[in-house]
């Protein structure tokens, strides 16, 4: 069975002591491809020295709304110039809106948000969205910006089905990571209304680890207890989850197939 952990951060500072460690034990439990994200320019490089030491390894750069605050105009064409020119940087992410934590003025995130999305658009790469507090907002902002499609895919969703149902008719998919295994989710009919063909599985490592590892640093290795609580969610095999969220992941961020995948 081989996995696809779609969401994670190998350049965060807490892999310093392990990273070839982590990585390898991804590699055992399963895990056939990882998408590492940046959160700002020099994440996005560092992320993408990461990818190109892994063949298993791809890069996402993108700036993101927590960060928004403190780009500069010249991070975005470096962002540009950087996803046009490396191939294993197969998405623009992470990028979106966060109204959780006090991340500043609101226009700065809109219009960094906005840059993003048009260089993810003109270097034809798909998008990878982190809304926090902001499902409503994005979903407003996409409208009024006039994408009535859009390639990419919804990470550690928070909406609920109506929100889902949105997101899917523009095209994109939705990723769940690791608190759908906690006690108090209370949006399983969320995760079920997300056709299996739409869904992508994540870690959001180092964060959001899963049960009972709640607490402690996450990584990819354990992105099968995502895909666990969805095939119990979606009363399927595990095996069909896993075939299915590779097959998804491998097709939106056009990842070269390997045998057996
Ligand atoms: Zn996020
Ligand atoms: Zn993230």
């Amino acid at each position: 069975m081989i996995f696809v952990d779609s969401h994670t951060h190998l350049h965060f500072d807490s892999f310093d002591a392990d990273r070839d460690a982590v990585i390898q034990r991804a590699r055992q439990a399963g895990v056939g491809a990882i998408l590492t994200l940046g959160t700002d320019w020099a994440s996005s490089r560092c992320t993408l020295e990461i990818a190109q030491r892994y063949d298993f390894i791809f890069a996402a750069a993108g700036i993101h709304p927590s960060e928004a605050q403190r780009a500069r105009s010249e991070d975005l064409r470096r962002i540009q110039h950087l996803a046009q020119n490396h191939p294993k940087i197969v998405a623009i992410g992470e990028i979106g809106l966060d109204f959780y934590r006090n991340n500043g003025p609101p226009e700065n995130q809109y219009r960094v948000f906005r840059d993003m999305l048009l260089i993810a658009r003109e270097l034809d790469l798909p998008v990878v969205i982190h809304s926090r507090a902001a499902i409503r907002e994005i979903e407003w902002f996409l409208q009024e910006e006039g994408f009535t499609r859009l390639k990419g895919v919804m990470h550690c969703f928070e909406g609920d089905t109506l929100d889902a149902r949105f997101f899917l008719d523009l095209g994109m998919y939705i990723s769940f990571a690791g608190n759908i295994t906690y006690k108090d989710f209370s949006r399983s009919q969320v995760v079920k209304s997300v056709p299996l063909e739409r869904l992508l599985l994540e870690t959001d490592s180092p964060f959001l680890p899963p049960e009972p590892y709640r607490g402690q640093r996450n990584e990819p290795a354990q992105v099968k207890a995502v895909a666990r609580k969805i095939a119990e969610i979606h009363r399927v095999s595990l095996d069909a989850v896993a075939q299915m969220t590779t097959h998804n992941a491998r097709t939106l961020f056009r990842l070269p197939g390997q045998e057996g995948i």
